[in-house]
């Protein structure tokens, strides 16, 4: 296959208050996507971003007594640290209130549309969510409230912008029906396409200055009027591109980077939750249709989380007075149990459809049983029993085909003397085989639990053939003098490294860290494993001590190694 130009995108929460897991799934999902085409060869671009000029940002401000300007800086530099607690690999994070590429590009994106006639002023009277920064008709809201936030809209009546969405509806039913825009899963793209026969009508495209209270991008030639805020922030997708600024090298209008990754790219796709979908959907294409820009390929849109039966709190407090972490904090819950644990309960216990209850103890479970039972005890084992009857030097089987030992550094080891597979490792070796197809397909459709699982059916394979061809065993009868068990001993240890190594590789989009640790761990580069070092510690659960009502949890490294198994170790020693 050859390699594609992929270009991805997650949306850019605005930033009235701090992250919570819910944008975290949406970030881990698009970060195991990124690394996923990296790892095959693709050319990747990832992108995130805060979407910092929303009314929502200005009256937070208010409400916490700081500027408009303080609140965003603030939270924006959280979102952005994300990167680090997350060990995401976005190339680029724009800001809409500061990075000098944004206005511009809005800008120009809104002139285009001027010229194509779509932009025209009407009165307008309205009832206005700031919450969702939009308007609803009286039929779509709940008892008079917003049927996402529960409260009252205003009634605003203003002058405006308007932009004329009814004249795309049959172009956006032709682009979605034949997939030329693809909407995963196709619940969603039939809702979209419901909505677009349900009737389009314009929307208001800008705000009066002072109802914005002055914070936003004007309308350029009206100083009255603020651009509104999801055009302004739907604009990041290209503006980052440079799509606002010329490009010096070649006299084209908009930057090289636009014609790289938008125009040129083999795919755009972008990363959504389901509460935006209309604006991605609708709203974004057809803003692009009339500015005659491409359209993304692809839009993925994920449901979301509960915390422990509820909707998430984007207001709950970071840490608990137990010091157990705020389940709606993923910053916490990383730092707290790591964020192999997090990233790996997100990928593998969330369904590509329907809302998922995320609990501490779930994360605990899962973790403990995968990462620490699954991975670590494989790993721990396998190096184990390489020290213990070849001194850690020890050669690998051949990969099976379609494999890689891609992160390892062994990838530069000479495997012109590998050795062969074992006859009864024939299901290790077709497991391995077989991965490789099996993630690239899930990923396709966005199954991110089915690729996860398709990788640790490796670690179940592997931890079921080291108790079958037991190496103890074959080691006690080498020290007999059995060649034939020492031969097989070889080989049944040359398995087994391989398998971890190909492991790493495979685990490296979904888990980085984790991956590299299994890598370093059986790295034979050099003909020698290092030593065996624990490379995940179980999640120790302490009991609830007198007088508190919640158990805590801390994150306890055995000095043993992690999920040492006891039959192995003495048989061993
Ligand atoms: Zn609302």
């Amino acid at each position: 296959m050859t390699a594609q130009r992929v270009y991805l995108s997650t949306t850019i929460p605005y930033v009235n208050s701090r992250a919570h897991v819910g944008f975290a799934l949406e970030l881990v999902q698009a970060d195991v996507l990124a690394r996923h085409h990296r790892r095959i060869g693709d050319e990747v671009r990832l992108q995130s971003g805060t979407d910092d000029n929303s009314l929502k940002n200005v009256l937070a401000a208010e409400a916490a007594g700081i500027t408009t300007r303080e609140l965003v800086n603030r939270n924006a530099s959280e979102f952005a640290g994300l990167r680090e607690h997350l060990s995401l690999s976005f190339d680029d994070f724009i800001r809409t209130s500061s990075d000098p590429r944004h206005r511009p590009g809005v800008e120009r994106l809104w002139r285009a549309c001027a010229e194509r006639g779509d932009l025209y002023r009407k009165t307008y009277e309205g009832l206005y969510c700031v919450g969702c920064e939009q308007f609803y008709t009286e039929a779509e809201l709940d008892d008079g409230n917003c049927p996402d936030h529960g409260t009252p809209p205003q009634l605003v009546a203003e002058e405006n912008w308007f932009f004329r969405l009814s004249k795309y509806a049959d172009q956006l039913r032709a682009e979605i029906s034949s997939g030329r825009l693809r909407i995963e899963p196709a619940s969603r793209r039939n809702e979209v396409l419901g909505f677009i026969a349900g009737g389009l009508e314009d929307f208001s495209a800008s705000r009066s200055v002072a109802r914005a209270r002055g914070w936003g991008i004007e309308v350029p030639d009206d100083p009255s009027q603020v651009i509104y805020v999801w055009w302004d922030a739907l604009g990041n997708y290209i503006t980052s591109l440079n799509y606002g600024a010329p490009d010096p090298a070649t006299g084209d209008e908009r930057g090289s980077d636009y014609q790289r990754w938008w125009v040129g790219a083999d795919r755009r796709t972008h990363l959504v939750g389901k509460g935006v979908l209309r604006f991605h959907a609708v709203y974004w294409p057809a803003i692009l249709l009339s500015a005659g820009e491409p359209l993304p390929t692809e839009i993925f849109v994920h449901d979301y989380l509960t915390v422990g039966g509820r909707k998430i709190s984007k207001s709950a407090a970071r840490l608990t007075d137990g010091g157990q972490a705020d389940a709606n904090d993923p910053v916490a819950l990383a730092r707290a149990y790591g964020v192999d644990a997090l990233r790996w309960w997100l990928i593998r216990d969330v369904p590509r459809i329907g809302d998922t209850d995320f609990t501490i103890d779930k994360l605990i479970a899962r973790t403990n049983e995968d990462l620490a039972n699954g991975v670590g005890n494989l790993v721990n084992r396998v190096v184990s029993v390489v020290h213990s009857y070849r001194n850690g030097v020890v050669r690998p089987c051949a990969l099976p085909p379609g494999t890689s030992r891609w992160l390892a550094a062994a990838t530069s080891a000479d495997r012109s003397d590998a050795s062969d597979w074992p006859a009864d490792a024939a299901a290790v070796r077709a497991t391995l085989a077989a991965t490789p197809e099996a993630v690239r397909a899930a990923l396709a459709s966005f199954d991110l639990r089915t690729a996860a699982a398709a990788v640790f059916a490796i670690v179940e394979h592997a931890n079921r053939y080291i108790e079958a061809a037991a190496p103890w065993h074959l080691a006690k009868a080498e020290r007999a003098n059995d060649e034939a068990a020492s031969a097989r001993l070889d080989q049944v240890l040359g398995a087994l490294v391989v398998t971890c190594q190909v492991l790493a590789s495979e685990l490296w989009p979904f888990l980085p860290d984790l991956a590299a640790r299994v890598a370093a761990a059986c790295d034979d580069l050099g003909g020698k494993l290092p030593k065996p070092q624990p490379v995940f510690p179980r999640i120790e659960v302490a009991e609830p001590s007198a007088g508190r009502r919640r158990r805590q949890y801390a994150a306890v490294a055995t000095n043993d190694g992690p999920a040492a198994d006891q039959s192995t170790v003495s048989e061993v020693a």
